[in-house]
């Protein structure tokens, strides 16, 4: 893993394309992640973006935005003010492109120190997105920000399988992703289970209402198809995933296994689809 200090001019991204309709920014303190080469990384859709890459292996670096805090607060009256005057409400996802939990964090402690800078400065919306445990360690901040923004936990939980045959392990288990919702829950913080890519699943009627039964506010519920930035899936076919996926279950790979999921989904709580569901729109 090559790790490298970088300095940003700007932390704070207006988003287009997928996310705009999601958040007004995205904030990524990293480039690359070093959950790469784990389950999520295999399909991971930053692979393919060739200016994060710039001819590197996915899962084999991380450049730290040491200075990512400092600009956050140079930069964030101004990202407010264009959102507010364009969009209506500062919104940030944070991450888009990488895990703000990821490995190199417990050394750095780069997401930390944006938390911290916003606890000067808060946006009106706050979506942070991970698929790792290590969000606990900061779990009082976290706490104490969402009593001054509309901000949500959102926990990547692919499906109630811990593990897709012929594909590395995951970031973090199932079991501990489900603590880390459980955990946030009692805090009174806003969580969603994010199911995205969406994994076959083996009960999901159990799985939703264990979901429902821990308080957890919704689910996002979000297939390869139509969710990898290609309108058909494209991206992810050159992967190893759909094999994985049509080993347990050939109907998985068909978006039409989102909607059948989705249906079972809605019997126990608010269900959220693709980008629209990451934007906190549910039914
Ligand atoms: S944790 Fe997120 S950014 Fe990192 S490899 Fe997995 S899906 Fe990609």
């Amino acid at each position: 893993m090559k790790v490298v200090e970088i300095h940003c001019k700007s932390i704070l991204t207006r988003t287009s394309g997928y996310l705009k309709t999601v958040s007004s920014h995205s904030l990524n303190p990293y480039v690359g992640c070093g959950f790469g080469r784990s389950a999520c990384g295999e399909a991971c859709y930053v692979r393919f973006n060739r200016w994060i890459m710039r001819g590197r292996e996915w899962g084999r670096f991380v450049d730290i935005k040491i200075n990512a805090a400092e600009v956050y607060s140079q930069t964030v009256e101004k990202e407010k003010k264009w959102a507010r005057k364009t969009g209506g409400c500062f919104s940030i996802f944070f991450s888009s492109s990488t895990d703000p939990w990821q490995p190199v964090e417990r050394k750095v402690r780069l997401t930390r120190q944006l938390l911290d800078a916003m606890q000067g400065v808060p946006p009106d919306r706050l979506i942070l997105q991970t698929h790792s445990s290590t969000i606990l360690d900061d779990l009082d901040k976290i706490q104490s920000l969402s009593e001054i923004c509309d901000l949500r936990v959102h926990v990547s939980i692919e499906g109630d399988m811990g593990h897709l045959p012929g594909l590395p392990s995951p970031p973090c288990s199932l079991e501990e992703r489900m603590g880390v919702l459980e955990k946030f829950v009692d805090r009174g913080v806003q969580t969603v289970a994010c199911l995205s890519p969406l994994y076959p699943m083996k009960a999901p009627d159990v799985f939703f209402s264990r979901l429902a039964k821990m308080g957890v506010r919704a689910v996002v519920i979000d297939h390869f198809i139509q969710g990898d930035g290609t309108g058909d899936g494209s991206r992810t076919l050159k992967t190893k995933l759909p094999q994985a996926m049509a080993e347990v279950n050939p109907r998985s790979v068909d978006l039409s296994y989102r909607d059948r999921v989705a249906r079972i989904a809605r019997k126990y709580l608010p269900v959220g689809i693709s980008a629209s569901g990451f934007a906190g729109h549910y039914e």
